[in-house]
């Protein structure tokens, strides 16, 4: 058993066309799977980090908002990701947080929707600073807050409905949510359409302009491998920009900031975007991880992600004990992000389970109270990775749910 799934990683690991680009990541021999977490450091951006230190930090110093580019890096760097979400330039600008850009888009969509609208609907499965943002958000601009799955979503919108937040691929499932569906959903009832890309860009198709999605976020330390804490993003489609009214109308956001003008006026474009000073360094940390994607096209991507999460459950499903773990990302690929989620029918045995794979050498990550979670950045994993971690995985179920593996040890 073991050894047909090892030739076919074998066989795909060599027909895939990908497989060269891990060289361009910092890894060990270990498998990892927790790049829906925190991407792997692309091993060329530490010398440029040097760079930007001693050169552009160290002895340019102030010179270096306008001589290295500093001051424009945060739309800069929001047309290099703008290709890999489907967005035309202009459109996305890179700073602050996920959860302050969360902020920024439901107040500012909230302020774009329709006259008298009052209700903010909410992903009830989101991850939780969503969710407490939305809270808050609604409660500020006096929206009522309406938690709804987002299959629930065309039974909840209506007349009241200002905006829609919702998640792209859910963090704790992996099931891909219908992001061209819901938001002609949400339009057709006069709504507005805010999507968080935090588990989908970089692992697979988004399509803003495309779909016509009004505001979107994402972060860019999962599939974008930005780095700890990268800056995340925010998308205000072009039709959007000109009534873009920020809640939090930063002096960099200004048409002049450096007039000091006591009265606001908002910039043009992305930059109407921005709030404060841009953190420099993890920036450019940022900007300098998105160079492994030239001439990586995200349909690529896709393909090998699907292709690596069909052999991780197949290889689950032959290697795991009978009954210890359930999948609960979804078969369909129409409906699965990049990651594999795992439910443990005995809650009690997630943490010591994630703990021997950790020991392992397989590292994915855990969602309390029974879901492990394995994420597949198709930049750096490979087939045989998953022949590996599969294999592991089911040892170590085995040995901790006290269970055998029905007919499969005896052969490995
Ligand atoms: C990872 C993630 C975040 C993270 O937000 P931060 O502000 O960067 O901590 C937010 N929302 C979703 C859906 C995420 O997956």
């Amino acid at each position: 058993m073991s050894e047909t799934f090892a030739a076919r990683a074998a066989a795909l690991d060599t027909a895939d066309e990908l497989a060269d680009l891990r060289k361009l990541f910092t890894l060990d021999d270990g498998v990892y799977l927790d790049g829906n977490s925190l991407g792997a450091l692309p091993r060329h951006v530490p010398a440029r980090m040097q760079e930007v230190l001693t050169r552009e930090w160290g002895e340019l110093r102030i010179r270096s908002w306008d001589e290295s580019g500093w001051w424009t890096a945060p739309e800069r760097i929001g047309d290099r990701i703008a290709p890999l979400v489907g967005a035309a330039a202009g459109q996305i600008v890179v700073g602050d947080s996920t959860s302050v850009n969360v902020f920024k888009a439901v107040v500012a969509a909230s302020r774009l929707a329709p006259e008298g609208r009052d209700e903010i609907l909410v992903d009830a499965t989101t991850f939780p600073t969503d969710g407490y943002i939305a809270e808050s958000a609604a409660r500020m601009t006096g929206h009522r807050l309406v938690p709804v799955a987002p299959g629930d979503v065309p039974g909840a919108v209506g007349p009241r409905t200002a905006v829609a937040l919702l998640n792209h691929v859910d963090f704790r499932t992996g099931r891909l949510h219908d992001l061209p569906g819901l938001t002609a959903t949400v339009h057709a009832a006069g709504g507005l359409a805010v999507w968080d890309l935090c588990h989908s860009a970089g692992a697979l198709p988004v399509g803003l302009d495309a779909h016509g999605v009004d505001l979107a976020v994402g972060c860019t330390y999962k599939y974008l491998n930005g780095g700890p804490g990268s800056p995340a993003y925010l998308y205000v489609a072009e039709r959007h920009q000109a009534a873009f009214d920020s809640p939090l109308p930063g002096w960099t956001s200004h048409a002049d900031p450096f007039a000091m003008d006591p009265g606001y006026a908002p910039a043009d474009g992305s930059v109407r975007g921005r709030v404060g000073t841009p953190d420099i360094l993890s920036m450019l940390a940022l900007e300098a991880a998105l160079d492994v994607w030239d001439g990586v096209t995200v349909d690529a991507v896709r393909a090998k992600s699907l292709a690596l999460t069909d052999f991780f459950l197949e290889c689950v499903g032959a290697y795991a004990p009978e009954g210890v773990v359930v999948p609960v990302t979804p078969q369909a690929h129409a409906e699965r992000g990049s990651q594999v989620s795992l439910r443990c029918v005995d809650a009690g045995i997630t943490e010591p389970v994630m703990r021997a794979l950790i020991a392992r050498g397989v590292v994915g990550d855990l969602r309390r109270p029974d879901v492990l979670r394995f994420g597949f950045t198709p930049l750096y994993v490979g087939f045989a990775d998953v022949e590996r971690a599969a294999r592991v995985l089911g040892e170590v179920l085995s040995e901790v749910s006290g269970r055998a593996l029905d007919g499969v040890l005896g052969e490995v």
